[in-house]
């Protein structure tokens, strides 16, 4: 439902990240192009996005006189990973304007509290159930089927804290690879979804309530990580409309005032299922920057700052290959390529599975 235009926040204003990876640099140089400033909040000096903000707070996310000195210089807060501390960011709202809420947030931080959220707006995921402990597990694969995938419930991403327990698995082994010793640990098992494709739908969602999204997009996964994106998705249009239906409708119950990514199966028997839901700018977006005529991180500024969003429309279709630990060595190649956009984040040590850049190929526009 439409909502009473807000005056927006002009450019000239600051925005505050938490969270200083390559999502804040990319949010970062796009806000700048629109005038506005940053600010990021993060533990680590010399991160990407503290290269290129205007100013930067170091400090961990419990540092509460860090936060209130950071709330007091920012005129409105986002996040770029969704695993900043709940209480930071509600210690923030109490100070300043943070979008999207902190609610948002804790829906989002727990893949239990998430899936439940799909099932109460009618959104479709896997069967899943809480488990606590080894007996658990045993206990409800019986009920789920096995293979299974048993995923901690918080601070999982790229495929951390995951494991497939198979009907002969040992249900103390697999809670242990997937908790650790933790003894508060708990778990989600879902249902081993048959899928002949992953997905992705980025809407966004202005303070105004208005919802744009961008083509579904086809990823590939190596080693769990997000290695290759296809703009769009080779997927019939009565599907596609339907992943974006399922992600304007995620955006609409959640009360967004931002950006969600919304990672899907579509499985083999062409239903789509909500995997996960990331309330931020996401790494299958990243091919909107030099294909869209508004990248996913310009569409997160001007929601938060209470601006019209902007055209989702592409003006080419796209294939983004992450370059991924020593892959990055790839730009060398890359950016002599004429249709290539290489961009990379200023990170210094190439680690195995470490994130380092990407380069966006932009190929001719096919139909749709
Ligand atoms: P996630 O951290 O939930 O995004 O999972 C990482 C990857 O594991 C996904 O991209 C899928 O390739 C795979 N995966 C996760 N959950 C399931 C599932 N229930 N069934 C089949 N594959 C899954």
């Amino acid at each position: 439902m439409a909502r009473p235009r807000q005056a927006p926040i002009a450019p000239g204003a600051t925005i505050g990240i938490l969270g200083s990876g390559q999502l804040g640099r990319m949010i970062a140089l796009d806000a700048a192009r629109l005038g506005y400033r940053c600010h990021a909040f993060g533990p680590g000096a010399g991160d990407p996005a503290m290269q290129v903000c205007a100013a930067a707070t170091v400090a961990p996310y419990d540092d509460e006189q860090a936060l209130a000195a950071f709330a007091a210089a920012v005129d409105v807060v986002t996040y770029e990973f969704e695993n900043v501390p709940y209480a930071a960011a509600a210690f923030l709202a109490d100070r300043a304007l943070v979008r999207p809420g902190p609610a948002v947030l804790k829906i989002c931080q727990n893949r239990l509290r998430e899936k439940d959220f799909c099932a109460s707006v009618g959104a479709p995921t896997t069967r899943y159930v809480e488990v606590g402990g080894p007996e658990a597990v045993a206990r409800e694969l019986r009920e789920l089927g096995a293979p299974a995938i048993l995923k901690s419930a918080e601070m999982g991403y790229d495929g951390k804290g995951q494991v497939l327990v198979k009907a002969d698995s040992d249900p103390r082994a697999a809670w242990e690879t997937m908790a650790g010793h933790a003894p508060e640990a708990i778990g989600i098992l879902e249902a081993l979804v048959d899928f002949r494709m992953e997905i992705s739908v980025i809407a966004a969602r202005g303070l105004d309530g208005q919802i744009n999204t961008y083509v579904p997009v086809e990823n590939r996964h190596r080693h769990h990580i997000l290695d290759e994106t296809l703009a769009p998705a080779r997927l019939p249009p009565a599907l596609a409309d339907k992943a974006e239906g399922l992600a304007r409708l995620l955006a609409e119950k959640l009360e967004l005032v931002g950006v969600v990514a919304v990672e899907m199966f579509v499985t083999s028997d062409d239903r789509i299922l909500v995997n996960e839901m990331a309330p931020r700018p996401h790494n299958s977006g990243h091919w909107t920057i030099d294909a869209c005529v508004t990248s996913q991180f310009e569409q997160l500024v001007r929601a938060i700052c209470g601006l019209p969003l902007g055209s989702t429309e592409r003006h080419a279709d796209a294939v983004m290959k992450n370059l991924i630990g020593d892959e990055v060595e790839r730009w060398r190649e890359a950016v002599g390529e004429p249709n290539s956009k290489v961009h990379l984040y200023g990170k210094a040590e190439a680690r195995p599975g470490r994130k380092m850049g990407h380069v966006t190929r932009l190929l001719p526009k096919r139909q749709g």
